[in-house]
């Protein structure tokens, strides 16, 4: 995934501001599109089932974040674009900046690739610390109403257009309803959008599913402070196995071990030593023997399908209402390109508010984001249908590149 899909972030072009956005989800694809939001409404507001953190702890609504979190280079460039000093805030805050291509050692089929011949930097931090840093400059920022707690049960509708949200305070408080003249659903990949559709005469968009059955068993342990190393084996035919290490802030390396069409990982111990040993290297299984383990338990995350709803070939949508992140498309994990192209697609609702009228917003969005979707989806599922058992509908060319 590169910048080219998008041109970058551009103050110049935002030329006016008025009315009311809302937000729903306050992950990183809800974060980052109210950012922008800000430039052109007088109020935006995000509103987000779950208590959101002060500190970089993973919370319910985003239980992925106890995962490794890779951010690719455009992601992390859209980001720095959209709130300066970013990458500096990681670093400050803990994270690291290696050299992916020598610190992150890359096994691939038998051998680890060699290392390159020049530098490219890369930001290694948990989930949860991506997340704050973004959280806590849209909570700085006086034009974003941040409201945690707040569960958006339906969107309010009139005339083929969405005109705002109806929300449940979680604190016992009742329910009240917030005219907007535009929403934005970033609720993940759970999100109620088809269905809300369905139930108000639309058709609902057309999902591709490509059946992966990938699944996570992840461990937190300790780090010497000045050992930056990283290693990453994509779960590759005919093994089906990989794992991710990657320094992360606090002094620890979050470690997961990966496996693919049912070959799960398992979440006893020993057992994961036994998991990590069975890869064709030994540096894995040595890092989890030879440091203390902070995780009580090991974290276990199943992930079913790529999956994506195809709200672009859609002839009829409501006005005023545009889906961004996991809620258009979901990704297989081990490529690393959810937070990615959720930050590119903010950059799209950017460009596409500059250059035109508000009204039909959605069309011009859904055709416009899948620049950034189709690389994504292609780079997943193309890869994933290297197994004999991944199933589902498979892009042209495929069978190109998986000789
Ligand atoms: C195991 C795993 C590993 C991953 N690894 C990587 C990686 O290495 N790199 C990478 O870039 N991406 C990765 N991803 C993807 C990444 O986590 C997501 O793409 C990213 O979080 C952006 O998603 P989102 O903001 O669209 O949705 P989510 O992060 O799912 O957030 C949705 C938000 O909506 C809120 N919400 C839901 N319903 C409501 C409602 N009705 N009312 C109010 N609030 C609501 C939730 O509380 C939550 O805050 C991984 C995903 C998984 C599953």
């Amino acid at each position: 995934m590169t910048l080219t899909a998008v041109p970058r972030y551009d103050r110049t072009r935002i030329t006016s501001r008025d009315g009311t956005a809302v937000v729903v989800g306050a992950s990183v694809a809800g974060l980052t599109a109210a950012r922008v939001l800000a430039n052109w409404f007088d109020t935006v507001i995000v509103t987000d089932r779950d208590r959101l953190p002060d500190g970089a702890v993973a919370r319910r609504g985003v239980p992925q974040a106890r995962a490794p979190h890779v951010l690719w280079e455009a992601g992390r460039a859209t980001l720095e674009d959209l709130f300066p000093g970013y990458t500096e805030e990681i670093i400050a805050s803990g994270g690291l900046m290696i050299d992916s291509l020598r610190d992150m050692n890359v096994f691939s089929e038998w051998n680890f690739v060699a290392p390159g011949p020049t530098r490219q930097p890369m930001v290694c931090a948990s989930r949860p610390l991506f997340e704050q840093v973004i959280r806590r400059r849209v909570l700085g920022d006086a034009g974003i109403d941040v409201r945690e707690r707040t569960h958006v049960t339906d969107y309010l509708y009139e005339a083929d257009a969405v005109t705002g949200v109806s929300v449940r305070p979680a604190d016992g408080r009742t329910g009240e309803e917030i005219d907007a003249e535009l929403v934005i659903d970033a609720t993940g990949r759970t999100s109620r959008t088809p269905a809300w559709l369905e139930r108000n005469g639309y058709r609902t968009p057309s999902t591709d599913e490509v059946l992966i059955d990938v699944a996570y068993s992840v461990v937190v342990i300790d780090r010497p402070t000045d050992d930056r190393r990283a290693y990453v084996r994509l779960p590759e035919q005919p093994l089906g196995r990989g794992c991710f290490v990657f320094p992360i802030e606090g002094n620890r390396w979050i470690v997961a071990l990966a496996g693919v069409h049912g070959g799960h990982p398992p979440t006893n111990p020993g057992e994961l030593i036994e998991f990590a040993g069975s890869l064709p290297f030994s540096e894995t299984r040595r890092l989890l023997e030879d440091n203390s383990w902070v995780s009580e338990d090991v974290y276990h995350y199943p992930f079913p399908s790529n999956r994506r709803n195809r709200y672009e070939d859609l002839d009829r949508f409501p006005d005023g209402l545009v889906v961004v992140g996991d809620a258009i498309a979901s990704f297989n994990p081990v490529y690393g390109q959810g937070m990615s192209v959720a930050a590119l697609q903010a950059l799209v609702l950017h460009h596409t508010l500059a250059s035109e009228e508000r009204e039909g917003i959605a069309d011009r969005f859904f055709e416009r984001a899948t620049d950034v979707v189709d690389p994504a989806w292609m780079l997943a599922v193309g890869a994933d249908f290297q197994f004999a058992e991944t199933v589902g509908p498979k892009p042209r060319g495929t069978d190109l590149v998986n000789l």
